[in-house]
């Protein structure tokens, strides 16, 4: 399948969660993540117009930097190592994985502008995820005040490995929850009017519970290239 012909299904989808729950479609921003395709794959998304472009790795982005044309944001949206804050933040426009102090001190260490993070959350409470418990989010927030070159804004989470519609969407609702609770501290750097949740499989739930970036992966780009 054409990117492109996958796009205009993603957004049919996008359109209709959207009626479904009252929202603007101009509100969800789609990222597509291209973990697991190609340059020239990805090249063919940017062409067919998606603006936002996702890897878990380094050097995804460095490759697909190099060797795409084009305007596109990148999102760093892996798990990060601290010794590769430096590059990350060369390299990326937002990171979706902050989810402890030391990366922090490591940004602010390194970063000569504000960068752009979003906080990950582990609601589902799985051990093979990344993210801070729903309980650590608050403290964690306000210790980010002494940090000037990190900018929270919003809150991201990846969903269980499940079918169940009712198991999605309460780990949506409770990372919105918890974004109307950070809001609510009214930190100066801690904006956190976005939230990073849905994937190919989910995306119209998250939607329909508030998302504003959407991550996807497999029904946008494919599997492999
Ligand atoms: C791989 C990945 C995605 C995309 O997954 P799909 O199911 O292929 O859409 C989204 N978010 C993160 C953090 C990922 O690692």
């Amino acid at each position: 399948m054409r990117v492109e012909d996958n796009l205009s299904a993603v957004k049919d989808r996008i359109r209709h969660a959207c009626e479904r729950s009252g929202r603007n479609e101009g509100d969800i921003k789609v990222i597509a993540v291209t973990k697991y395709v190609s340059s020239e794959r990805t090249q063919e998304a940017i062409d067919a117009g998606i603006e936002h472009i996702g890897e878990n790795r380094i050097e995804g982005i460095r490759e697909k930097q190099s060797t795409t044309k084009g305007q596109a944001t990148w999102h760093f949206i892996g798990s990060l190592q601290t010794r590769k804050v430096k590059d990350v933040i060369t390299h990326a426009d937002y990171i979706h994985s902050l989810d402890r102090l030391s990366l922090a001190q490591e940004i602010q260490k390194r970063a000569s502008e504000p960068v752009r993070c979003f906080v990950q959350v582990n609601v589902s409470g799985e051990e093979s995820k990344h993210g801070l418990s729903p309980d650590e989010v608050i403290p964690f927030v306000k210790e980010l005040k002494q940090f000037d070159k990190i900018v929270v804004v919003g809150l991201m989470t990846m969903a269980p490995f499940t079918e169940d519609e009712h198991v999605l969407r309460a780990c949506f609702k409770k990372l919105k929850e918890l974004q109307a609770e950070v809001v609510s501290l009214e930190l100066s750097n801690v904006p956190c009017e976005e939230l990073s949740m849905g994937m190919s499989n989910d995306f119209e739930i998250a939607i329909e519970e508030g998302s504003t970036f959407i991550r996807v992966g497999t029904a946008l780009v494919g599997e492999d290239s």
